[in-house]
């Protein structure tokens, strides 16, 4: 499993809990009602990317720590 780097942009989170519901080990709310990372290997890869697909505001960047390659959102061609 690749080591992943997950960052919350937490001005653009909007609180949803989407992320947090869907992957609950990696993803927690902090007091303000943000999405905070807990744990950037608390789950598979695969789920972790689908819960940053699942954020209605792309808050969420996901990025391959070794290579620095942007898994998601996608980069910008
Ligand atoms: S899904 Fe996006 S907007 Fe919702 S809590 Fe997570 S980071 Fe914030």
């Amino acid at each position: 499993m690749a080591k992943l780097t997950i960052t919350v942009n937490q001005s653009r989170c909007i609180g949803s809990g989407d992320c947090v519901e869907n992957v609950p080990a990696v993803f927690q709310l902090d007091d303000n009602g943000k999405s905070q990372v807990i744990n950037p290997t608390g789950a598979p890869d695969a789920t972790i990317l689908a819960g940053a697909r699942g954020c209605p505001v792309k808050a969420i960047t996901v990025v391959e720590a070794d290579s620095g390659a942007q898994l998601f959102p996608p980069p910008k061609k």
